[in-house]
């Protein structure tokens, strides 16, 4: 931001990162709360944990969505055994549903193939997660989980820039470097005035079936005193547990245990 803004962003033409170019929804969809879900890098379970916190709200009477902006690495669906292609009218596009009732918008429901690559450049995925604000028929809708691409680059730059997000949770591991990406996202969120509203801790710890220790597979945990040093509450730690993955290999998320997230969630409503 310049020195001399005057925070009218309608009469001044520069590219600067506090810009409100925030889009507005679907004349027939109204989203109360808009929550991104954000990684350092993937495969830390970011869309597991998107999608297990949808369920978890679904499931307490919430009107739920996911908008699933990891374009390039889309598993939203087929966690959800959705397949297919989502259906449109002249008003534009209409979520699928889940079984419980999460409406959900992937690139997955729009491709011909849904196992076929997605090779645009990030113009052309920033493009696409701003239709799936603009063109799809959300309706009314409590709380919209937005499955962020990874990383801190153009594209969650644009996510940020053009969804009301009302805030982010970062999902971390504890074998990553979690200083730095705690970093990363804390000040992008900042400059965009995006409230990191917690830390939830993936992977944290496998418990031996047969003697219930606790074994911390990918090390002990940093994210305590990172947390602390920003400000910002670790809002739940979930264990590696291979009944989860299958039941999102299966398709069956909506059959997991959530009640790890009900702290995040509680968290989010406070908001
Ligand atoms: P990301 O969205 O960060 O790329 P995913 O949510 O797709 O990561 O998860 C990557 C893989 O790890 C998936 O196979 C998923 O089922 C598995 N996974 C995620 N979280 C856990 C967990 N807590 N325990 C076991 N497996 C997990």
């Amino acid at each position: 931001m310049s020195e001399s803004c005057s925070h009218d962003c309608a009469s001044c033409s520069q590219d600067c990162a506090a810009r409100d170019l925030r889009l507005p929804a679907n004349q027939y969809s109204t989203v109360k709360h808009v929550i991104g879900v954000v990684s350092g890098k993937g495969g830390v379970g970011k869309s597991t944990v998107t999608a297990m916190l949808a369920v978890a709200a679904q499931s307490q009477g919430f009107q739920t969505a996911i908008l699933d902006a990891d374009v390039t690495g889309p598993s939203i669906p087929k966690m959800f055994g959705l397949h297919g292609r989502a259906e449109g009218s002249a008003d534009g596009i209409f979520p699928m549903e889940t079984k419980t009732g999460i409406r959900v918008m992937s690139v997955n429901l729009l491709l011909e193939k849904e196992d076929a690559p997605v090779i645009w450049r990030g113009p052309v995925i920033s493009g696409m997660i701003q239709q799936f604000w603009q063109e799809v028929i959300w309706g009314d809708v409590d709380y919209m989980f937005v499955d962020m691409p990874p990383g801190t680059g153009d594209v969650p730059l644009t996510v940020f820039q053009s969804l009301p997000l009302d805030g982010i949770l970062v999902v971390t591991t504890p074998q990553e470097l979690v200083t730095l990406i705690v970093k990363k996202a804390y000040n992008m969120a900042k400059e965009m005035n995006i409230p990191v509203l917690g830390f939830i801790e993936n992977m944290s710890w496998f418990e031996c079936p047969d003697c219930k220790k606790r074994h911390a597979v990918f090390g002990e945990s940093k994210l305590d005193g990172v947390a602390a040093e920003y400000g910002i509450p670790v809002l739940a730690r979930l264990p590696i547990d291979p009944k989860n993955t299958s039941l999102a290999d299966k398709g069956a998320v909506e059959l997991s245990d959530t009640d790890a997230l009900k702290s995040a969630l509680e968290a989010i409503e406070k908001k």
